[in-house]
């Protein structure tokens, strides 16, 4: 398949014929990538079970794998959830549109091809005016996962769904970078207290600010027990992955170095590709191997920008391993820091 790529140049003034053929390939049951907030996604009509099912070819995603779909209005929701709790009515008023993925009793109408099979379904309405523009002339809701291959780093460029998605699908709409950079917060609402599935940009403050009580998923803070099905079926497989085998280090600033330098120079003496990731505040204090920083440490947000780009350039680099500073798992930090500790494979040390 040709995959026709598309540059819309001003995203904020998007006009309706530039996303018109994107529209009418989604009608028709095929796959467009598109910028959101969050990372680029994969879009197909969320009702069209064949469609949904082009998305996991496409990507390699295992089919109980369930996919968010997309909304670009409020009432939308109505015609998918078979329930609109009040907690989910609070969210929405002040987190749509944006980077919260809801999870809902589904209705009838959405297929168990788009939900793996569950008898829920994920929802969000993103803010990025591209995304929101071609869900509305798609006249559909839009099932989107990111738009890497399954085990891959998520997209936050074009260029990133370029590499992965390249004669597999349809179009790629370029919207240039994405602003947050890790995927979208999950909150699961179809319980008497909401539960975190999965970190992201509204972190567990807002929502606990907004709720006053949110729980969260294990499968957040460690590795999912042999048995155990996770809330979220997708936090039980390693992605965020790069190739090289990672390890996060944690601890005292001043230490960390020290430790990360020390195992730099140990698999470096081995033969090894060494890469390192560090920030903006420590970038000096490394005198060797692959040194990348992932943003500033000061301001976490540009650390959830950069940090799939930095995995993705590592692959690209044949990292045989990687050192990672940690950083504080609060706030933003949470989805950060749930992100590198996938990446490692848990494998992360003290220093
Ligand atoms: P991605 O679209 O690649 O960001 O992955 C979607 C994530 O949403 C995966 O981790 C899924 O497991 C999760 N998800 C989607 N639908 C549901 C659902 N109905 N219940 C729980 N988690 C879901
Ligand atoms: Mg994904």
């Amino acid at each position: 398949m040709e995959t026709k790529q598309i540059q819309i140049l001003n995203p904020h003034k998007v006009k309706d014929e530039e996303l018109a053929e994107a529209a009418e390939i989604l009608k028709k049951g095929g796959l467009v990538a598109f910028p959101t907030e969050t990372v680029y996604g994969l879009g197909a009509n969320g009702l069209d079970e064949e469609a949904a099912k082009k998305i996991y070819a496409a990507k390699g995603r295992p089919s109980d794998n369930p996919l968010i779909v997309h909304i670009s209005a409020p009432e939308e929701l109505e015609s998918l959830a078979a329930e609109i709790p009040d907690a989910a009515k609070s969210l929405m008023e002040l987190y749509w549109p944006g980077p919260l993925t809801m999870v809902f009793k589904k209705k009838e109408i959405v297929p168990c091809g788009t939900t793996g099979g569950l008898d829920t379904v994920a929802v969000r309405m993103p803010s990025d005016p591209i995304a929101r523009a071609l869900i509305r002339l798609a006249g559909v809701p839009v099932a989107a996962p990111s738009a890497n291959r399954s085990g891959r780093p998520s997209p936050t460029t074009a260029g990133h769904v370029w590499q992965d998605m390249a004669g597999r699908i349809e179009m790629i709409i370029d919207g240039g970078p994405v602003g947050i950079g890790v995927e979208s917060t999950i909150v699961d609402v179809t319980g008497p207290v909401p539960v975190i599935l999965r970190p992201g940009a509204v972190t567990m403050e807002m929502i606990k600010d907004a709720l006053g009580q949110v729980e969260i998923d294990p499968a957040i803070v460690g590795p999912v027990k042999e048995g155990v099905r996770p809330k979220a079926p997708g936090m039980k497989y390693r992605h965020y992955a790069p190739k090289a085998r990672m390890t996060l280090v944690e601890g005292e600033m001043e230490q960390v170095v020290r430790t990360i330098n020390r195992l730099a120079r140990e698999a470096l003496k081995g033969g090894e590709r060494v890469g390192i990731i560090c920030t903006d505040e420590t970038r000096s204090c490394y005198p060797a191997g692959m040194i990348r920083s992932i943003g500033i440490r000061a301001r976490e947000e540009t650390v959830a920008h950069n940090l799939y780009a930095v995995l993705r350039e590592f692959d690209d680099l044949e990292a045989d391993v990687i050192f990672s500073e940690s950083f504080p798992g609060d706030q933003i930090g949470q989805a950060i820091m749930n992100r590198l500790t996938k990446a490692a494979g848990y494998h992360i040390i003290k220093a």
